[in-house]
């Protein structure tokens, strides 16, 4: 029987803390197994061929001509692009930094990628588990499956922390307990009172773990998403 062609993965960091490429180098083995991986943890990278997939990380910064045309780049010849991580996807607490420090002092505005290019699936965590990536391209592979309908959800949501958790699962009555979120949170920010899950402000990182480990608020998040594609393809339609 022929064996089935890896997809060519590019891993590209834009910046930051390096949690995400890190990260993702401690699944390499099991990743080398179904993708080709190229990645400048590993040497240099091409950016002017062609990927299957393109696995960005860190945060954009909107000042640097060089990253923003680097991205803009490699969306043009990728043919699905992952935001990877709390900076890439939905800012994190990048976007609260005010940058301006040496050695590049023009640097102060740090944004999820989706400002700059179109982003097909968004994985949030600080960093996130590894293996949820290899579950997302195991299911882009499949055509069907959660993670497929989760992260292409979280790419319509620029923004996303334990205050709209708060807001939209547990102000709202939604929640059931379950304590999901405060075992998802990397800063103990979430604590349990009277069973419900309550937030320590000054804790969040906005990194957005907890909304999509929630079960009530990824279904949301998932209903939503689907809404939107509706409405879009009806506005498109009507045109
Ligand atoms: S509450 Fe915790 S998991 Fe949720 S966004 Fe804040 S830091 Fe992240
Ligand atoms: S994960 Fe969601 S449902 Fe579970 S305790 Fe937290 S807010 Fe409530």
């Amino acid at each position: 029987m022929a064996q089935e062609e890896k997809p060519d993965i590019l891993v590209y960091d834009l910046g930051g803390c390096e949690g995400c490429p890190l990260s993702i180098l401690r699944v390499y083995p099991q990743l080398s197994r179904i993708a080709n991986v190229y990645s400048r943890c590993l040497g240099p990278v091409d950016l002017n061929r062609e990927y299957d997939y393109a696995v960005i990380t860190g945060p954009i910064c909107l000042n640097s001509v060089e990253h923003v045309e680097n991205l803009k780049k490699i969306r043009k010849k990728s043919k699905i692009v992952i935001a990877y991580g709390s900076c890439a996807s939905v800012g994190g607490i990048i976007l609260y930094a005010r940058g301006g420090q040496e050695p590049r002092p023009e640097h102060r505005i740090y944004a999820p990628i989706s400002r700059v290019v179109k982003v097909d699936y968004s994985i949030p965590g600080c960093p996130p588990a590894p293996q949820m990536l290899i579950s997302l391209i195991n299911c882009i592979k499949r055509g069907k499956g959660y993670f497929l309908d989760l992260f292409r959800a979280v790419s319509y949501f620029p923004k996303l922390s334990g205050f709209d958790l708060m807001d939209e699962v547990v102000l709202n009555g939604l929640c059931v307990g379950c304590g999901a979120c405060i075992l998802s949170c990397p800063t103990n920010a979430l604590q349990m009172i009277e069973n419900r899950p309550d937030l320590i402000p000054e804790k969040c990182i906005r990194c957005g773990t907890c909304t999509v480990r929630c079960p009530r608020f990824s279904q949301l998040l998932i209903r939503r998403s689907k809404l939107f594609e509706k409405s879009r393809l009806l506005t498109s339609f009507e045109r």
